[in-house]
C-alpha cells in the first residue's frame, strides 16, 4: 500500500517511524518442542527467552493429558462457559488453582490478559478510583482503562507516592482498587505486598495482584509471591496465567467465593468468550499436580537463578528476586546488537526495548531444566559480549 493512499497510507508512515526508532519487532519462528534448547530459525539455541520456568511446556505428562482430554472431549469447548462450553474439567482445574492458592474459589479465563481485563472492569466503574504501579503489565493498565474508573499511576514500588495519591483522592470515589504485578515482568523485582495490604486496609481499597511470573516460582509450595510473603489468608484478588510456569494457555482469578460468583455474572471477558479448550485445561491441571508433587523442580530453578546471579550480578543487573534477570544497556541499538551476538553464539535471550520498557535491556528467563553446562556457557559468552557492548559508545 503506497504512502499516498489517503485512508490507509498512515500505516506505512507509522511503520517507518517505528523502524527509525529501532522499535520494530517481528516474531521469530521456533520449530522444535518447548524446552531449555529450541530450534530457532533453523539454529539450535539454549533458550533463555521463555516463561516456561519449570520446563513443563514440553513435559510428556502435560502432552499426554492434553491428548487424552482431546480424545475424550474434542478440540474445542464450542461455546461460552454459561452456554455449551462448560466441562467438569474446567471445574477440576479451578478447584486445583483454589487449592494451590488456598482461596475459597477460582475462575479460569482464556488468557491471563483476559482475566485482568474482565476482573478489573467488572469490579470498578466510573464512580471508582484505580491506582496502579507504573511498571504494571499492559493487561492491568488496559483493564483499568476499560473499567471507566479514574486511573492514576504511582511511581514504581513507591509507597509514599501511593499513600499521597490515596490521601488526596480516595474520599472522592466510591470504591478503590490498587493493582500491581507481583513479579514485575520486565525487571524481575517483587511488589511490596505486606505494605500494600496495610495501605489498602487503611484506605478501604481492594488489592489486585498479578501472579503471572510468581506462580510456580515463589512461595514454599510454589503458590507465588502471596505465599512468599505469608499473605495467603489476606483479602486479595489474585490473578495469574496458566501459560508461564504451568506450561499451558489460559488465565485465572483466585479469591473469595463471592468474588468468583460475581465475576461469573459480570466479567464480560469470561461470559462472552469460548471456554478454554479441553487440551489447555487438562495440561494446566496436570502442571499443577506436578508443581505440587515435585518441589525439587522449583529448588533446581532457584539453584540456577543463584548460579547466574552470582556470576553476572555486577553486569548492570536490574534488582531481581525472581526467575527474570534483566541487564541494562545504554540504548536499543546496543541491546539489539547484544541479543544478536548472543544468538550467534547459540543463546536466545532477547533485547527488550522501549516502548515495552523505559530503558533497553537483555531479558533472561531462567528455567529449572537448564543444565549446569548451559548456564556456564551462557555466563561465559554473556560476560564477553557485555564487556564489548557496554564499553562501546558508538553503537
Ligand atoms: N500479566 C503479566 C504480568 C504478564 O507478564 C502476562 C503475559 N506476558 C500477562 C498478565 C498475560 O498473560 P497471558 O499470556 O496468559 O495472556
Amino acid at each position: 500500500m503506497a504512502n499516498s493512499d489517503p485512508i490507509y497510507g498512515w500505516l506505512e508512515t507509522a511503520l517507518a517511524t517505528i523502524k527509525k526508532a529501532n522499535w520494530y519487532r517481528q516474531p521469530k519462528t521456533i520449530t522444535s518442542q518447548s524446552g531449555a534448547t529450541v530450534t530457532l530459525n533453523g539454529q539450535s539455541v539454549v533458550n533463555f527467552a521463555s516463561n516456561d520456568y519449570l520446563g513443563l511446556a514440553g513435559d510428556r505428562r502435560l502432552i499426554d493429558a492434553a491428548i487424552a482430554a482431546t480424545k475424550t472431549l474434542g478440540t474445542g469447548s464450542t461455546g461460552s462457559r454459561l452456554t455449551s462450553g462448560h466441562r467438569q474439567l474446567h471445574r477440576d482445574l479451578e478447584q486445583a488453582i483454589a487449592n494451590l492458592k488456598q482461596t475459597e474459589d477460582a475462575l479460569v479465563f482464556s488468557s491471563g490478559y483476559l482475566a485482568n481485563l474482565g476482573t478489573i472492569s467488572a469490579i470498578t466503574n466510573k464512580k471508582d478510583l484505580i491506582l496502579g504501579d507504573q511498571y504494571n503489565h499492559s493487561s492491568l493498565k488496559n483493564g483499568a482503562k476499560l473499567s471507566g474508573a479514574t486511573v492514576l499511576e504511582y511511581d514504581h514500588n513507591n509507597l509514599d507516592a501511593l499513600r499521597q495519591l490515596l490521601e488526596t483522592h480516595r474520599q472522592n470515589y466510591r470504591r478503590c482498587l490498587i493493582t500491581t504485578d507481583s513479579v514485575f515482568s520486565m525487571d524481575g523485582d517483587l511488589c511490596l505486598l505486606p505494605e500494600l495490604l496495610a495501605i489498602a486496609k487503611e484506605f478501604s481499597a481492594m488489592l489486585l495482584v498479578d501472579e503471572a511470573h510468581g506462580t510456580g516460582v515463589l512461595g514454599q509450595k510454589g503458590a507465588g509471591v502471596v505465599e512468599h510473603f505469608h499473605c495467603t489468608q489476606q483479602p486479595l484478588i489474585q490473578v495469574g496465567t496458566l501459560s508461564k510456569a504451568l506450561g499451558s494457555l489460559g488465565g485465572y482469578v483466585a479469591g473469595s467465593k463471592a468474588l468468583i460468583d460475581f465475576l461469573r455474572n459480570r466479567a464480560s471477558t469470561w461470559i462472552y468468550t469460548t471456554g478454554l479448550s479441553p487440551a489447555d485445561t487438562a495440561a494446566a491441571l496436570a502442571a499443577i499436580h506436578i508443581l505440587q508433587a515435585e518441589p525439587q523442580r522449583r529448588q533446581q530453578l532457584w539453584e540456577n537463578i543463584r548460579q547466574l546471579k552470582s556470576a553476572l550480578g555486577n553486569h548492570e543487573l536490574v534488582p531481581s528476586e525472581s526467575a527474570v534477570l534483566c541487564f541494562g544497556l545504554a540504548n536499543p541499538q546496543q541491546a539489539l546488537a547484544m541479543g544478536d551476538r548472543l544468538l550467534a553464539a547459540g543463546f536466545f535471550a532477547p533485547a527488550i526495548r522501549p516502548p515495552t520498557v523505559p530503558t533497553s535491556r537483555i531479558r533472561v528467563s531462567v528455567m529449572a531444566t537448564h543444565s549446569p553446562q548451559q548456564i556456564q556457557g551462557f555466563i561465559e559468552i554473556f560476560q564477553r559480549c557485555f564487556a564489548e557492548f557496554s564499553g562501546s559508545s558508538n553503537l
